[in-house]
């Protein structure tokens, strides 16, 4: 089977794993649209290089995540401008480093809701053409953390073991509708969100920043090593494809061999 001429819609997907899910997408000639945020004129850049790339058109959206209008109106955009989305991967995430007693309470409203709920909004609002259409894939990066805790984590701990049972849910809700619904949990990929935690857990470890990542990051991985973005997106790209269309409600860890230690 071939994904060209399919469009997908990915959240989160101007660095980092989302950029490597977006581009896997567009080298099979699919449309992709593209959010999140950053520099306008290198997410501009990135959406030219996507559209040559697949060979079609490519677009960017700028909804927070956070805000359930702005989901349901990238959706509707996605639907006018590309068509509406067969493969919908839910990937912006944020994270936030501090010990319960001490975690601010909008980060624990921001990390729900970002991290969370926004899957939920999106899927209700791309559930509906897929159904009609009787083929669908969902995708949504969970985590390590949606299996194992590590401390001072709280919020994204919480939202990701969420994640995976929202997904569990719909997965069943639409298994004779041709859609599967699967999360990926990747293991320490070196991303933006990755780096920006450092010096919290330096602060509340009181370790140093070659500590954190030698005895806290790369120690969690049995590999030894830090997942490549391309590696996560190979196990999306799998997914998509037919060879995958029994995989469904699955929870599937590109974690160098974390939570198996
Ligand atoms: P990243 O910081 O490179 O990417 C995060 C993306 O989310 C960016 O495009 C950012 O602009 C976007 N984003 C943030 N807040 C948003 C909002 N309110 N609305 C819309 N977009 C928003 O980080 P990443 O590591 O590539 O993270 C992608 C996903 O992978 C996240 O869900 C993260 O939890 C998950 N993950 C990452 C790792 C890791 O080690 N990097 C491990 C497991 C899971």
């Amino acid at each position: 089977m071939t994904l060209a001429g399919k469009t997908a819609l990915i959240t989160g997907s101007t660095s980092g794993i989302g950029l490597a899910y977006a581009r896997a997408l567009a080298a099979e000639g699919v449309s992709v649209m593209i959010n999140g945020f950053g520099d306008a004129d290198a997410i501009e850049a990135e959406r030219a290089a996507l559209e040559a790339l697949a060979g079609a058109p490519a677009r960017y959206s700028d909804a927070d995540m956070s805000r359930p209008d702005e989901i349901a109106a990238m959706v509707a955009r996605c639907t006018d401008e590309l068509g509406a989305p067969d493969i919908v991967i839910s990937n912006a995430g944020i994270q936030h480093v501090a010990p319960v007693s001490a975690f601010p309470v909008d980060k624990w409203d921001a990390i729900l809701a970002i991290n969370l709920s926004s899957t939920f909004h999106l899927i209700r609002a791309a559930l509906p053409a897929m159904q009609a259409r009787g083929w669908g894939r969902i995708i949504a990066t969970a985590s390590a953390h949606s299996l194992v805790a590590s401390p001072n984590k709280s919020a994204y701990v919480a939202a990701k073991h969420g994640l995976a049972g929202l997904i569990k849910t719909v997965a069943l809700e639409v298994a004779q509708a041709g859609i599967t619904a699967n999360c990926i949990s990747p293991g320490y990929v070196w991303t933006p969100l990755v780096e920006k935690q450092i010096p919290d857990t330096m602060a509340t470890r009181g370790l140093t920043r070659d500590q954190v990542i030698n005895d806290v990051l790369l120690a969690a991985q049995p590999t030894k090593q830090f997942v490549t973005p391309e590696q996560v997106a190979a196990l999306a790209l799998f997914l998509c494809g037919d060879g995958a269309a029994s995989i469904t409600g699955a929870n599937l860890t590109v974690d160098g061999g974390w939570t198996a230690a």
